[in-house]
């Protein structure tokens, strides 16, 4: 029962009942049990939806409650603001609540009165590497989703993280919450922790693959679906998803819903955008009349095109759900999933452990994704298949939760089962001994004064999780060694007269910009290398640092871009390689590749050409001008950090990409809301720059903006307009530049 959990403000047991929350699940009375509100460190590796958070809570209730401090890890920056509200009903007991995910370069000090902070690893880490001072104060650290130490990309990061804030402070409790992993108990032992590892879940869960109109499931059953013709599996699901019928046909009431896992943003709302037309048949007058109330929020959270297509999708009861959703949308989508009016949402992977939004089945359609650094489709684990299945049965709603993959051959089906619905979880593995990450830890282990002599780093890296997996003696001094050895060769960090390891200041600045100090000496080799170099240049020179993804040569392109690369040789700083040395001449190719593609992108070529053109996914071509635009911006700021003349031209190369326009378009298209292809149509109305649409004529405007209304009074306004009421005015049939779109 809630009210026999030691340690916990007295409030909290009415609290819980009043939730709905009367006794505890069993593996959060094990964590109880392990002393998670009495101090202890805990690792709990539980399936999804059982109830982890809750766990958490108690922990840092427990610690609230003794004046402590706790501090919620959390692996995305959407999921950040999403457990600030939800730990923000506990403010009328006067627990206080911070969430920080924004910039990487202060030290928060507005957090130190909090009770409760929210964050991403990222932002730890670079509150460590500020050195925050109320970091030292903290008693309680949750880590969410602590299997992510697997990623390569970001998992080293919360690794490190995590053993900085223990060395500082060796009587931290640490909650770590994981999906179960098959080796739970590492994790543990790496931690000094408890462990509870259960298998245990809410309701029962069914897996099983769908094929040939049949979902077929793992206790050897089978469900024939009646598909209309020419119907995709997935509408398929869907439909019998939302309509019951018994054995005679007869529709039964209460219907289910349905939760479709997709690899991309772009697939998220194509695959919404069809679902609603089997939703929107399903739906009654006053499920349409509730559903146009939600959309119309929607479309007024912002007015993004997003919110359009959203609000759509909704009206016919379907709903997108990624992490390019505005945190209100994401609430109002959840909200109306869970009070069964949005019947299906389709989500992208990043999110299943986010969505907080149980249904009676789960399909998850794309079982690969692209891959960055494979350039082609990689399949998702078991462990993150899992945890999309995981979100089916809604407790004390549906008998049992089904959870389907979808299989078009019967190979497939046979492959299927193997690959996922028998097996388990993979092991999670300490990602640190990259070089990448080593180099890049490393480097802010120093900078940040955290350790200054290779023993004190040493002393570090023995509390990571590496050195707790590793068996191969003296590998990891082998790589520490090597990569201090890099480090000092390129003036990031020098040993002082009395022997201390200290960062130079080009060694903060690198380890402030959050770089791998490989992809800053690249940089910094280039932009020395080269007076003035052509935006393609400055794309080619990024695109080659460790830090981006490059696009891969398919058959064929070899030739063709070898003779790209030697036609504009000359705007590429630093020599080509010799077409002997092939490794690093391919290397040298798809960095051109994907710079091309960037230059493409930053002269308003159409998004679809450029998909075509290069064999990528629209999800790229967005994550290319991301990643190209942060790397851009740490460019501008080593070029004016080393007294480089470039900075000026790296910065326009910046923003083009940033907004995707030609070099004129740069000042319009940085008013909010406009954009390229809006910025392209006012330049063609005549209205080039940001003051000239602060003074424009508005029927001018509404007509390079095709006439809508809302939009142009954005624009406007976002321009410092005086007047952008739109009321009575019509648009100027001279100015509507013809249909580009
Ligand atoms: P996880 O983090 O493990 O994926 P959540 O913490 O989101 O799962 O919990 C899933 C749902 O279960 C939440 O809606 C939560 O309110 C509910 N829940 C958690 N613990 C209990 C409990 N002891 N009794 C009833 N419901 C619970």
């Amino acid at each position: 029962d809630v009210s026999d959990v030691p340690a916990v403000p007295e409030w909290l047991p009415d609290h819980l009942r009043a939730d709905g929350i009367d006794s505890l699940y069993p593996p959060q009375a094990a964590a109880v049990e392990a002393g998670v509100t009495e101090g202890d460190s805990l690792v709990a590796s539980i399936p999804t939806a059982s109830g982890k958070t809750l766990i958490a809570t108690l922990a840092m209730l427990a610690a609230a409650r003794n004046g402590g401090k706790a501090l919620y890890i959390v692996p995305l920056r959407a999921l950040a603001s999403e457990k600030k509200a939800e730990f923000e009903q506990f403010e009328q007991y006067g627990v206080s609540v911070g969430v920080s995910t924004g910039n990487y370069d202060s030290d928060g000090e507005w957090l130190a009165e909090k009770d409760i902070v929210v964050a991403t690893s990222e932002k730890v880490d670079s509150l460590v590497r500020n050195g925050a001072p109320w970091l030292d104060r903290l008693d309680c650290v949750v880590a969410d989703e602590v299997h992510l130490v697997d990623d390569p990309n970001r998992g080293p990061t919360l690794e490190v993280t995590l053993a900085k804030l223990r060395s500082r402070n060796p009587a931290l409790q640490v909650v770590a919450l994981s999906a179960t992993i098959g080796n739970a108990g590492e994790l543990a032992e790496w931690l000094d922790a408890e462990l509870v590892d259960s298998s245990w879940r809410p309701i029962d869960l069914r897996k099983g693959v769908h094929y040939g109109q049949a979902l077929h499931f793992d206790d050897g059953t089978q469900e024939e679906l009646r598909v209309q013709s020419s119907e995709k599996p997935t509408a398929a699901i869907v439909r019998d998803t939302l309509r019951d019928t018994t054995e005679d046909g007869e529709v039964v009431e209460e219907g289910g819903s349905a939760l479709v896992f997709v690899n991309s943003r772009r697939n998220a709302e194509a695959a919404a955008r069809r679902l609603a037309n089997v939703t929107s048949g399903e739906l009654d007058g006053d499920e349409l009349a509730a559903l146009d109330e939600i959309a119309e929020e929607i479309r007024g959270v912002s007015d993004a095109e997003t919110s359009d297509d959203l609000a759509d999708a909704v009206a016919k009861g379907a709903a997108f759900h990624h992490a390019g959703l505005a945190p209100r949308h994401r609430e109002l989508v959840e909200d109306a999933f869970r009070d069964r009016l949005v019947k299906c949402v389709c989500a992208t992977p990043t999110l299943a452990a986010g969505v907080n939004t149980p249904s009676r089945r789960v399909v998850v359609r794309d079982w690969r994704r692209y891959s960055g650094d494979a350039g082609g489709m990689k399949p998702l684990s078991v462990l993150e298949v899992h945890q999309m299945m995981g979100r089916a049965g809604r407790p004390g709603m549906d008998p049992y939760g089904e959870a389907v993959l979808l299989a078009n051959s019967h190979d497939e089906l046979d492959e299927l089962f193997e690959r996922y619905v028998w097996a388990d979880p993979e092991p999670v593995r300490s990602k640190l001994a990259a070089e990448p990450a080593m180099r890049t830890h490393l480097l802010a282990t120093i900078a940040s004064g955290f350790a200054d002599s290779r023993d004190s780093l040493r002393e570090f890296l023995e509390g990571t999780l590496y050195a707790a997996q590793t068996d191969e003696q003296g590998r990891l001094d082998r790589v520490m060694d090597d990569m201090l050895a890099y480090l000092r060769v390129n003036d990031f960090i020098e040993e002082t007269d009395s022997g201390r390891l200290q960062a130079t200041a080009l060694g903060h600045t690198v380890s402030r910009l959050y770089l791998d100090p490989m992809s800053a000496a690249t940089i910094i080799d280039g932009l020395r290398d080269a007076d003035d170099p052509s935006a393609l240049g400055l794309y080619h020179l990024v695109c080659r640092t460790p830090d981006m993804y490059q696009l891969y040569l398919r058959s064929g392109e070899r030739e063709e871009f070898t003779m790209e690369a030697y036609e504009r040789e000359g705007e590429l700083p630093g020599d080509t390689p010799s077409e002997f040395e092939e490794s690093r001449f391919d290397d040298w190719l798809s960095a051109l590749k994907t710079a091309m593609l960037l230059e493409d992108w930053a002269s308003e070529t159409d998004e679809d050409r450029i998909t075509d053109r290069y064999g990528v996914g629209p999800g790229d071509i967005r994550g290319k001008v991301d990643t190209a635009e942060w790397l851009l911006g740490a460019a501008e700021s080593l070029a004016g950090e080393l007294g480089l003349g470039s900075a000026v031209g790296v910065r326009e190369a910046k923003k083009r990409v940033q907004y995707g326009v030609r070099e004129e378009l740069i000042d319009l298209a940085g008013v909010r809301n406009v954009g390229r292809k809006r910025a392209r149509r006012l330049f063609e109305a005549g209205v080039e720059t940001r003051s000239e649409l602060r003074n424009a004529e508005k029927p001018v405007v509404l007509a390079a903006l095709k006439g809508r209304r809302r939009t142009a009074e954005t624009v406007l306004e976002n321009a410092g307009h005086r007047d952008p009421d739109m009321d009575g005015v019509t648009p100027d049939p001279d100015a509507a530049p013809a249909d580009d779109e």
